[in-house]
Formats: C-alpha cells, sequence, structure tokens
C-alpha cells in the first residue's frame, strides 16, 4: 500500500479524497453521531495544510443510482465546518464541467464536498467511464474510507486506475489497528463472539477459531451452541438449521487448540422489552416460556477470568440484548473490564462491527479501548481473512 505522507508540500495540487460520510441523521438532518465526521478531521487538515485543493467524495444512503434530494450531501457542509475548524463548499455534482470550473477558482488549501457518488450507476457498477470521469477534476487520490473498502465500487477500486493513489491517515491507522489485533497479536489471543445468530459469522468463527487461544461466545449465537450441546433452551432465539454447523465448529475449535468458551448462565425473561422481570438460569433450568437475553453473574464471572488471562482481544458482537436494560449487564461488565485493562496497559483490545460500538458506547467505555473500528462490513471481512479489493487498489 502507497502510504499518504503529510509532510509532502502539494500546492497547485487536487487531491480527490475519498471518505465515508454516510452518517446517521435524524428527520431533521441533523448528525446523530459524528465519529466519522471527527475521525476525518486528520486527513483533511493534513491535505489542507499541505495546499492542496480538496475534492471531498462519499456514498450516502441507497439512492439506486439516480440523483434524489432525499440523499443529498447538501445538509453535510455546515457540520464539516464546525468539526473540521475549516470552511467546506459544497457542490451538487460530483463529476462535469461545473466540478473542473470550481477545482480552478479555489484558492489553495481549499475543501470541496462533492454530491453524493451514488447519484450516478456507474458507482456501484464500477464502470471504467464513471472512474475516469471522477478522476479528471484531480492530481491525485486518498482513499481513507477503510469503511467502504470491501466494495468494488468505481471511488474505491475504479479511480486508482487514473491517478496516483495512497492510503489516508484514518485508513492506515485502522489497518495497522487491525493488524496488531489478527496478523501479529501478543499471545494469548481471545475473540468475544456475539450478536444474534450464528449464520452471519460463519467465516468469522471460522476463521478465528484457527487464530485464537480463547473464543468466547455470548448474545443469541450461544444459545444455538448451548442447544448444539443437547441443552434445553425455553423460549430463546436457536437457530434449529444450525446445530449441526454449531457441533461441527465446536471440533473444529477443539482440534484447533482454541478453547471455546459458552455461557454457563443467563437472564431469562418473558417479555422482549426494557425494565421486563428477569429469573437467573442455567441452560437446563430456563423455563419454556422464556428466552435467555444476557449471561448471567457466574458467565460475567468466567468470562472475566479468560479476559485475565489474555494479552490481545477481539471483540464483535453484544453478549446480550444490550439495547434493552436490565439485558445490558452482562455487555456492559465485561466491556467496562476489557477498559480496565487496556487503562492499565494489561490488555490491546479491539472491537468492531455495527451493534458492538453502539453496544461500547452504550456501556461508555468506546475511548477506553484500543481501537474501536466503525467499519461494519469492511472489519468483519478484515477479520474473515478476506483481501479488501479497496486495500489492494493502492498497491
Ligand atoms: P448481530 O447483528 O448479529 O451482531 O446481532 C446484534 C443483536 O443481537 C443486538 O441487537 C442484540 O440485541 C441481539 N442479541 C444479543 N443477545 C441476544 C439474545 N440472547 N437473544 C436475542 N437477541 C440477542
Amino acid at each position: 500500500m502507497r502510504l499518504f505522507d503529510p509532510n509532502v508540500p502539494l500546492t497547485g495540487k487536487t487531491t480527490l479524497l475519498r471518505l465515508d460520510l454516510n452518517v446517521p441523521i435524524n428527520d431533521q438532518r441533523t448528525v446523530t453521531d459524528s465519529t466519522r465526521i471527527d475521525r476525518a478531521k486528520a486527513m483533511v487538515c493534513a491535505l489542507s495544510k499541505a495546499g492542496a485543493k480538496t475534492l471531498i467524495i462519499s456514498h450516502f444512503g441507497r439512492p439506486k443510482g439516480q440523483a434524489n434530494p432525499d440523499y443529498s450531501l447538501d445538509f453535510l457542509p455546515p457540520f464539516l465546518s464546525e468539526a473540521w475548524g475549516l470552511s467546506v463548499h459544497f457542490m451538487r455534482d460530483c463529476i462535469g464541467t461545473e466540478v473542473a470550473q470550481a477545482v480552478m477558482d479555489a484558492d489553495d488549501g481549499a475543501v470541496i464536498l462533492l454530491e453524493n457518488l451514488r447519484f450516478y450507476e456507474g458507482e456501484e457498477q464500477n464502470t471504467a467511464e464513471f472512474a475516469r470521469q471522477l478522476s479528471l477534476n484531480a492530481d491525485m487520490f486518498v482513499n481513507d474510507a477503510f469503511s467502504a473498502s470491501h466494495r468494488s465500487h468505481a471511488s474505491i477500486v475504479g479511480v486508482p486506475n487514473h491517478l496516483p493513489s495512497f492510503a489516508g491517515l484514518q485508513l492506515q491507522q485502522e489497518v495497522h489497528a487491525l493488524e496488531t489485533a489478527l496478523s501479529h497479536p501478543e499471545k494469548p489471543l481471545c475473540a468475544i463472539v456475539g450478536g444474534s445468530k450464528i449464520s452471519t459469522k460463519l467465516s468469522l468463527l471460522h476463521q478465528l477459531i484457527n487464530k485464537c487461544d480463547h473464543l468466547i461466545l455470548g448474545g443469541g449465537m450461544a444459545n444455538t451452541f448451548i442447544a448444539a450441546q443437547g441443552h434445553n433452551l425455553g423460549a430463546s432465539l436457536v437457530e434449529n438449521d444450525m446445530l449441526d454447523e454449531a457441533q461441527s465448529i465446536m471440533s473444529k475449535a477443539q482440534q484447533a487448540g482454541c478453547t471455546l468458551h459458552l455461557p454457563i448462565d443467563g437472564q431469562s425473561s418473558r417479555e422482549f422489552k426494557v425494565g421486563a422481570t428477569t429469573q437467573l438460569c442455567t441452560p437446563d433450568t430456563c423455563p419454556a416460556d422464556q428466552m435467555i437475553l444476557d449471561i448471567g453473574t457466574d458467565s460475567i464471572a468466567q468470562l472475566t477470568h479468560v479476559i485475565d488471562q489474555s494479552k490481545t482481544l477481539i471483540w464483535n458482537g453484544p453478549l446480550g440484548v444490550f439495547e434493552m436494560p436490565p439485558f445490558d449487564r452482562g455487555t456492559n461488565a465485561l466491556a467496562k473490564h476489557v477498559a480496565q485493562r487496556v487503562q492499565s496497559g494489561q490488555l490491546i483490545a479491539i472491537a468492531g462491527g455495527g451493534d458492538t460500538v453502539a453496544a461500547l458506547n452504550h456501556a461508555q467505555v468506546a475511548q477506553d479501548l484500543t481501537y474501536i473500528s466503525t467499519a461494519g462490513g469492511a472489519f468483519l471481512e478484515w477479520m474473515e481473512g478476506k483481501k479488501l479489493p479497496g486495500l489492494a487498489a493502492l498497491s
């Protein structure tokens, strides 16, 4: 990968900067979580300081190749300007002569946000023509969108065919963190995989059992493993068509020398709602009309001990229905323990994937882990051992 170097002067050059500004917004089009904007600050400021004119490109939502005002990025410049401390202009297109004119008129160091890439079919279809048109207005390309780098879209893999291309600062940091966790981890390496279903995380589980010393399973997916051992879990979520797969993962883990840790108790309830009455149960004592929605107190103690034995931790997926207290207790307790170990220098902890970030924010420890990846699909594909096309395109 060719790395962007912030010390190279770029006066007179125009940089096409791919970011992931697909940020969550509310009905008033106000940004509700600015993590992606905040993380892009270093890269944008470095380009501006180096004297480059910067054209920012991003996707936003799924307008399906058509211009659609509901998916315009026009609401973003005030949020970007405030977060980055510089003024950000907006262009109602991402290709064409008006963009070319805006580049000519811009001062060195100017930052211009271009319209949603997905207003053109060529973006997702990865047409050579769209990639060429995007490239026309720039002298170089920087990809600082790790979270979109698992997609073979024109702005990710096509543009590098036309322009000298570099890995952005945020992307470099993300790759470094993931390599630290998976490629050269300090051993013992432990992974926590939670969430609702095994079926969506099969390749991840297969990859992790070959790399990890310990694999902690929690959330709904642990139920399927426990059921595969012959236990009765009442009305809990169990993927009955995955029982053989769960068996096969357990035996492969044993052959690979990876110790699987399943919850030994759980919090069950009749109701799937905030504030529901709960009952502590073991796998065989879950009442027929109740669901296990969180790990129990003995499991928390046991899993805390496993974390204490580990030097590196990879975390994907909550251990219970963390969105609905009191079923957030298990995830909160382990998250706080992990944060404490990281802060005292005894653990490197990398977490990622959609709900994981929300769960760690909910536990108020997101700042305390070694690295949190906001990339959902790209994080998982990296962890599954796949080569991300966007990174390959920078090589
Ligand atoms: P995933 O998208 O597969 O990572 O799953 C995340 C979701 O799993 C969260 O919304 C949790 O509420 C849910 N979840 C966690 N534990 C359980 C459980 N024991 N039963 C049902 N859903 C769960």
